[in-house]
């Protein structure tokens, strides 16, 4: 859950207008939300579920595209004996109902105004903010160097596999699996390392920008290794979905 909304945010109506399969375990659900004011790359908003009983149970989600348009994108990932992304990624159906607040944050986002080379690093569905981010690049044509970083523990499990398999090569992408790699995979396969650490992200010189996102030990693990190879901890957002 976050912190106070900005004025103006407020919870909305959503209706779920598709559910799509994006991994075994994971779903990217389209929300029809009207008046949604729009987002920035980056941003998340708030869930709230009511039971018939009146119980309530709020998370954070972040959004998947950024942008104005009537409906939002989320991509939610099963926290296994978790309380609401069992519901979310297994039972949401479309028609169902539910509400958002939003859009929240304002660190976490891109400004396509902002020259700097952008470093996006991804652990899991991490990759939800950082795919908003790389498609409001692409749509802005504005020029910037972007690279991504994803780890993930198969191929099967990343959330926007065959869109981040397919990005024009102007978005490098480097992929970890951490516990299994593809067939024809000549890389090393484990947890991300400081060497590969250091050939997947730009240099220090190039005083990149560098999001972080996804499981809590990863992004701590992650911007560690970071600060200890030069990179100023204010170049460093960082945002924590929870979790070891
Ligand atoms: C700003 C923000 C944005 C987020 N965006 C996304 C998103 O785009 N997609 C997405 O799938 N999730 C996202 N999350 C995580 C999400 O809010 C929930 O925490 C997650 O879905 C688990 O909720 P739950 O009710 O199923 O589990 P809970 O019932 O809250 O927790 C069950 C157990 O799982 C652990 N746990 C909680 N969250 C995680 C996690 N992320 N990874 C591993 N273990 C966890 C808890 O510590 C607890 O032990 C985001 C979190 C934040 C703060």
């Amino acid at each position: 859950m976050s912190g106070r909304p900005a004025s103006g945010v407020h919870w909305r109506a959503a209706t779920v207008a598709a559910v799509s399969e994006a991994t075994p375990h994971a779903r990217i659900l389209r929300l029809a939300v009207p008046q949604w004011p729009g987002s920035l790359p980056g941003q998340h908003v708030d869930v709230r579920l009511t039971a018939d009983d009146g119980y309530q149970a709020v998370r954070s989600y972040s959004l998947g595209l950024a942008g104005t348009g009537e409906e939002i994108e989320l991509a939610v990932d099963e926290v296994p004996d978790g309380e609401v992304s069992p519901y979310l990624v297994r039972d949401v159906r479309p028609g169902d109902e539910l509400e958002v607040l939003g859009p929240l944050g304002g660190y976490f986002v891109w400004n396509a105004a902002d020259a700097s080379p952008v470093q996006l690093i991804a652990g899991g569905s991490g990759i939800v903010p950082l795919r908003a981010m790389v498609r409001a690049r692409l749509a802005a044509a504005s020029g910037q160097r972007f690279r991504l970083l994803y780890s993930v523990r198969t191929a099967e499990d990343a959330i926007y596999r065959d869109e981040m398999e397919s990005l024009p090569g102007e978005i490098p992408v480097e992929w970890v699996y951490t516990r299994a790699a593809p067939a024809g995979w000549s890389g090393a396969t484990g947890r991300l390392d400081a060497e590969r650490l250091d050939a997947a992200v730009w240099p220090v010189a190039d005083d990149p920008l560098i999001f972080v996102c996804g499981p809590t030990a990863f992004v701590e693990a992650v911007a560690r290794s970071l600060v200890a190879r030069g990179h100023p901890p204010l170049r460093i957002r960082t945002e924590r979905f929870g979790g070891l």
